[in-house]
């Protein structure tokens, strides 16, 4: 069954200030990455639709989205000291939020066994009242506050090597969404701390694995297999929803992890056996080496399509195994209280 590629010309028109590492060639180092998948017929374009005003507000205060599109259409500036914005940013902005959307109904309607959304600017450090860490509007939590909003159970996996402290935020009291963050810790912007677990009825429906820098591919897949899989065979998600951010990689100018294309194959294939297929999209977040950001796109477009390719070979030794041992040990520990509580 064929992959969605959701994409739009308008995303290389965000233009975040002279010089920024989240820039527009990072979008043509994905669709080189396209290209290295080979995977052809499997691939389809589908152009996303922007997001309404009422869909964003599924996460975002109104208030937000109104000074955020006034910035832009004035011709934008700084946001923050990392975040720029421009005019034609507030249309990409409302298409990078979209663009879950936009392929929703069709994975629904089994066209597709999985989306990857191409998206710029990224999402997850944006938080419901105000621009954060390169992110406008928070892309995923808007296509997962859609889903569960209809009923659907969903397990967001965020492995960007930041936290995603927006996402984490959109979903931190809300059972139906689960929220799991790998990240690298010391590192912006210093959220996600293994004892943030969720709040009232969604406690224990997040999860933090904060890991340090140096950890490789065999950590992140620990963390799956030791804290990502239990916390499932509980939530039993309906969808799976990924954060793909590939500055985890150990070529990545901004962060200190050690991971290969061929461990993104692999963290990505592990987590797809969590949600049936035409149950899964895959959001881009960051990435800021433009080699690492091809192979990784490769990789984990041909782990969407059942397959492996490995770039890189797939990388292990590295430290952080005692943090998932801590990460998994606080997650039962609060099923446990829940259970007992109950
Ligand atoms: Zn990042």
């Amino acid at each position: 069954m064929p992959i969605a590629f959701v994409t739009h010309p308008q995303y290389l028109a965000h233009d975040a200030g002279f010089g920024h590492p989240e820039r527009p060639e990072r979008l043509r180092a994905v669709r080189d990455g396209v290209a290295r998948a080979g995977l052809d017929d499997e691939l389809v374009a589908v152009a996303p639709r922007p997001a309404t005003k009422a869909e964003v507000e599924g996460v975002h205060d109104d208030g937000y989205v109104e000074a955020l599109e006034r910035f832009c259409l004035s011709g934008g500036g700084r946001l923050d000291p990392d975040t720029g914005a421009g005019t034609a940013s507030w249309d990409a902005a409302l298409l990078a939020a979209g663009a879950g959307l936009s392929v929703v109904d069709r994975l629904d309607a089994g066209e597709f066994t999985a989306a990857f959304c191409a998206v710029r600017p990224p999402g997850h450090h944006a938080l419901a009242n105000r621009a954060m860490g390169f992110c406008l509007f928070n892309n995923i939590a808007v296509a997962a506050a859609a889903l569960a909003g209809r009923g659907e159970r969903v397990l967001l996996v965020d492995y960007d090597a930041h936290h995603g402290n927006g996402t984490q935020a959109s979903f931190y009291d809300d059972p139906r969404v689960a929220y799991v963050s790998i990240h690298q810790h010391p590192l912006y912007p210093g959220t996600g701390s293994a004892l943030e677990t969720g709040a009232g009825n969604g406690q224990g429906t997040t999860a933090n694995v904060p890991v340090p820098p140096g950890a490789t591919g065999d950590v992140f897949r620990a963390a799956v297999a030791d804290v990502v899989v239990p916390l499932a065979e509980v939530f039993h998600p309906t969808w799976l929803l990924v954060s793909a951010g590939f500055d985890a990689h150990r070529a990545d100018p901004l962060t200190n992890l050690a991971l290969t294309s061929g461990d993104y194959a692999d963290v990505t294939s592990d987590l797809l056996a969590l949600a049936p297929p035409g149950r899964r999209l895959v959001f881009l977040e960051g990435g800021y080496d433009l080699g690492a950001l091809r192979d990784s796109t490769a990789a984990v477009l041909v782990a969407l399509a059942g397959d492996r390719l490995a770039p890189e070979a797939a990388t292990s030794g590295g430290p952080g195994r005692d943090v998932v041992d801590v990460a998994a040990l606080v997650q039962s520990r609060v099923r446990q209280h829940r259970a007992d509580t109950s």
